[in-house]
This record gives structure tokens, C-alpha cells and sequence, in this order.
């Protein structure tokens, strides 16, 4: 792939109107947001290694193309499309889902079946109601694996590990000022840990210096019966984009 054909795939990836991802928004240090609330940070996690293959300089650009036409796991031999992530490259915020479902699979873009509509309201209508002048376009949307596990299995540790090493390089790519974490395959990914989202929401978290929130899936609250985890969800929500945009 020539270096036209890379931008145009990085084009198509800012996906739903955002005008103009390579604007550079002003930027603080991941840690600080200017003197609003200050994460408390539990279960901080100790910086691990950065990933042997990030090179310095990375750019999601240079990370598609080393990305490629992917066939380091057996996730690769069912998908469609590569589901790499979309959204403003420069975003203060990052989202993290789990994987491509059959939908995400199809157009090659996260997020974009019926949870990633419950994700696109939450953001949206959140940030409004708390005036914050935000749409889904300014954040970054991604997943923790970026082909669809069949029948929309939960990823293997394996392929977590495999696909993982191009997440970390997109988080560190971008540098959002802090990322949330959907669900517990998100939260397993980027904090090691095996607890699940019930005690690992309400806390600020780091990943690699970068304040981490974790909240529930958009999947789950799809679910008729989890009215109280979708009213935590909002506290969570609010909680993040107060932190980053205030
Ligand atoms: N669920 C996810 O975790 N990611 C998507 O992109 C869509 C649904």
C-alpha cells in the first residue's frame, strides 16, 4: 500500500462527520486537567513495557500499515473487515470496546450496530445535558481485538495479547487525556485484572500514566433489566468527560 492509499484508509476511518480529525486540540499533561477534580487513582497499574514493535514517532497511520491485511491470529480467517477504530486522532478521550460485532465487521468502523447507537446517545446527549460541546466525532472509538470473534465470542487471551500490542500503540499514539473502558474484556486488557466492572466503575484507574475509567458495556445495558447499571453508566460517563473537557 502506497503512502495515498494508507491516508485515504486513515480518511475513511474518520467515519460520522468529524470535519477535520488533524486539528489539534490544546492539550494538557495526561495527568493534569488544569485544576479541576484530580483522579484518585485505585489499582494503579505499574507501566509495562512499551510494546517492542511501537516505533518512535507512531502514528496511527504508521500503525495501519503495519497492521496490514492481518493474519497474526485466527480471528482474521471469518472477518469482513478490519475494524481498526475511528474517530479524531487528536481526541482527549478513548473510548475501548471489546471487538467488532457483525455490523462493525461489515463497514470496517467500531461501534456503529445497535450498542454502538446506545453509545453515540450516551456521549452525546451526557455531554449536552452537562454542556459540554462534544459530539461522538471528537472522541476515539477502538476495540481491544479489531476482527470479529465468531459468533461474537469473548476474544481469547491470545488473540487479547496479539491485536493488544496495536491498541497500546494507538492509545499511546494519540495520548487522550484519560480513556474509558467498556466492559470487562476492555478493563481485563488495559489493567490486567480479573475483576469485573461492578467493583472496578466508580474509581479512576491508570493506564500507563493515563487516567482510566471503567463502565459498562453498551451491550449489557441493552438489556431490559439493568436499569441501574445504565444510570451508573451515566454517573460514569459524566465523571469522565467533567475530568477531560472542563
Ligand atoms: N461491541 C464492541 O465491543 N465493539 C464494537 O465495535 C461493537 C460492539
Amino acid at each position: 500500500m502506497n503512502r495515498d492509499q494508507l491516508r485515504d484508509r486513515l480518511t475513511f476511518y474518520r467515519d460520522l462527520g468529524v470535519k477535520d480529525i488533524f486539528r489539534r486540540e490544546p492539550r494538557e499533561s495526561p495527568a493534569s486537567n488544569g485544576g479541576g477534580e484530580r483522579p484518585v487513582v485505585q489499582n494503579a497499574v505499574q507501566d509495562t513495557a512499551i510494546p517492542s514493535i511501537a516505533p518512535s514517532g507512531d502514528t496511527l497511520l504508521k500503525i495501519i500499515e503495519d497492521l496490514g491485511d492481518c493474519r497474526r491470529c485466527r480471528l482474521s480467517e471469518q472477518r469482513t473487515k478490519i475494524v481498526f477504530g475511528s474517530g479524531n486522532e487528536q481526541a482527549r478521550l478513548v473510548f475501548v470496546g471489546e471487538g467488532p460485532g457483525a455490523d462493525e465487521d461489515a463497514q470496517g468502523l467500531p461501534f456503529v450496530g445497535r450498542a454502538g447507537q446506545l453509545l453515540t446517545q450516551m456521549i452525546e446527549n451526557t455531554a449536552s445535558k452537562e454542556g459540554i460541546p462534544i459530539r461522538r466525532a471528537d472522541v476515539y472509538i477502538c476495540n481491544v481485538v479489531k476482527c470479529r470473534p465468531p459468533e461474537n465470542r469473548t476474544p481469547q487471551p491470545d488473540e487479547m495479547e496479539i491485536c493488544g500490542e496495536f491498541l497500546f500503540r494507538q492509545l499511546m499514539a494519540i495520548r487522550p487525556k484519560a480513556i474509558c473502558a467498556l466492559g470487562s474484556t476492555a478493563a481485563k486488557a488495559l489493567l490486567n485484572t480479573k475483576d469485573g466492572v461492578t467493583r472496578l466503575r466508580g474509581h479512576w484507574h491508570k493506564w500507563r500514566e493515563i487516567p482510566l475509567i471503567v463502565t459498562y458495556h453498551p451491550s449489557y445495558l441493552l438489556r431490559p433489566y439493568n436499569q441501574n447499571a445504565k444510570r451508573e453508566a451515566w454517573e460514569d460517563l459524566k465523571k469522565v468527560l467533567h475530568f477531560v473537557y472542563d
